[in-house]
């Protein structure tokens, strides 16, 4: 099945055509069986399992990620998302048989999914083979076909899933298109079907205004600031573990990372050493010399994060841990800040990077109040073993999703939804959520013999007029 892989930045032809080979292939694609489905997508993880050690390779060298972290965090999401899909693929394309209606005597309904057609997926680098593949194995399942996108910035990766992509499939089946922005404007002017934008809130103002010009259905997984708030925990060693590792896991490149940290005031002490030991215990001796330390993926996401560093401590933040951000090398340090000032970037900005605010709270609701004052969050984090707590917590702040007494974690199932509200997101992925983005529920209805409908036609005699309105009043 190979076929070669597309130059990297084509002219808007090349993409043009791909697109045309994608939508003429369509209808075929939709109607294909469950089993036929799942052949694909054994395809897809037969050839990711073969190319395991080049990802690893690739995902070293695009950003130092750890070989232990390409296993746990992208080939085991593809596996278990293809294993989620094939248990339950075949009931999910079943057609739903729904009730008629007294007005519809005589007929039978029914809901039938079916694929949309083209997808555009479009993602990001910062998890940069799964982030393509989860959302292609839903529309796989779905019935669509594909055009992908990925990432610029981790540049080997592309290559590969790209390379991968070449031998899985078909060409007009699916198709990577390697390039930055300039390629994705030339694909975001056509007329897809629907939509997969995993990114930045700033971009997914972009792929929406574009595709309302076709137009066509988004999914946008977008970013933010997530909070964990915690409560007057009786030991903060746990919690300190928990938010240390979601923190530093990919250097903070997470888009559900906690972004900042509420404790209680007289608590702040206390999570703080447990927060720097347990970062400490993580990543032993230099987190620069620590082979399981990633790096930030370009120098300018090094600088930008090194900027909302040095704001924050001009406007008066302590450094409690790290901070000395070295640009050559893309890597910046766990870092750990309190007595931040309200108004400091760090505390506006999505961090994206390994740098954790800490503020200290006197009362819950202004850990609250600070949080609504902001955009939606994608991910809320709160410890606690208080449901009255967690129940405030829940009930007053909207999200995306949610961990209690965890972070990030709700994130690896299968089975709950994932996605943001507002400037988080519109749309979840994720199992059967991430099915039904790439599906249309086509409403059926068969008229099987003639009800009473025949008999409310006009001309409305004086007895019609009588039948409408004992109808009115009796139905
Ligand atoms: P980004 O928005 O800069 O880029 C994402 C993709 O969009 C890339 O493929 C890029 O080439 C493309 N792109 C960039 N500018 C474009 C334009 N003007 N028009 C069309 N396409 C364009 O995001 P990023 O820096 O790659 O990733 C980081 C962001 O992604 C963070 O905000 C993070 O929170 C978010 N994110 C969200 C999720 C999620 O599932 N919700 C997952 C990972 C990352």
């Amino acid at each position: 099945m190979t076929h070669s892989v597309l130059p990297i930045a084509p002219e808007a032809e090349v993409i043009e055509k791909t697109f045309a080979q994608l939508k003429a292939r369509a209808p075929h694609q939709r109607a294909l069986t469950a089993k036929q489905r799942i052949a694909r997508l054994d395809a897809l993880y037969d050839e990711v399992w073969k190319r395991r050690d080049d990802l690893k390779r690739a995902m070293w060298n695009d950003f130092r990620k750890p070989s232990e972290e390409v296993d746990l965090t992208e080939i085991f999401v593809v596996k278990s998302e293809i294993k989620a899909v094939k248990r339950s693929l075949r009931k999910w394309m079943r057609p739903k048989r729904l009730p008629s209606g007294l007005a519809h005597v005589g007929s039978a309904s029914w809901v039938c999914p079916e694929a949309k057609g083209v997808a555009l997926i479009i993602s990001p680098w910062n998890y940069p083979m799964q982030l393509v593949f989860r959302p292609l194995i839903a529309a796989l399942a779905a019935g669509c076909t594909a055009m992908i996108k990925p990432s610029e910035l981790t540049g080997e990766t592309a290559q590969l899933v790209a390379e991968i992509v070449s031998v899985a499939f078909n060409p007009d089946e699916v198709a990577v298109v390697q390039g930055g922005v300039e390629t994705a404007t030339h694909m975001l002017n056509l007329p897809f079907n629907h939509i997969y934008f995993t990114g930045s809130p700033a971009v997914g103002k972009i792929v929406m205004e574009a595709a309302a010009q076709h137009p066509c259905s988004v999914t946008l997984e977008l970013g933010g600031k997530s909070p964990v708030i915690i409560d007057d925990m009786k030991s903060m060693r746990d919690v300190a573990k928990k938010v240390a590792w979601a923190k530093l896991s990919n250097a903070g490149q997470i888009c559900v990372a906690p972004d900042y940290v509420f404790v209680p005031a007289n608590r702040e002490a206390d999570f703080v050493t447990a927060i720097k030991q347990e970062m400490v215990d993580m990543y032993p001796g230099e987190a620069s010399a620590n082979k399981d330390y990633q790096r930030i993926v370009a120098p300018h996401h090094a600088e930008r994060i090194s900027k909302l560093v040095d704001d924050a401590t001009a406007r008066g933040a302590k450094c409690v841990m790290g901070g000395d951000v070295d640009l050559d090398s893309c890597f910046v340090p766990p870092t750990v800040l309190t007595n931040i000032d309200p108004n400091a970037e760090i505390l506006e900005d999505e961090i994206f990077g390994p740098v954790l605010p800490i503020i200290p709270y006197a009362s819950l609701d202004e850990a609250i109040r600070f949080v609504n004052d902001r955009p939606t969050p994608l991910a809320l984090y709160v410890f606690s073993k208080r449901k009255r707590f967690v129940d405030s917590v829940l009930s007053q702040i909207q999200s995306g999703g949610v961990s209690i007494n965890n972070c990030v974690i709700h994130v690896s199932s299968n089975h709950l939804p994932f996605g943001g509200l507002g400037n988080s997101g519109i749309g979840s992925g994720h199992g059967k959520y991430g099915y039904m983005e790439f599906t249309h529920f086509r409403g059926v209805y068969e008229q099987r013999f003639d009800g009473a409908g025949a008999l409310l036609m006009p001309p409305y005699t004086p007895w019609k007029t009588k039948l409408i309105d004992r109808l009115l009043r009796w139905l």
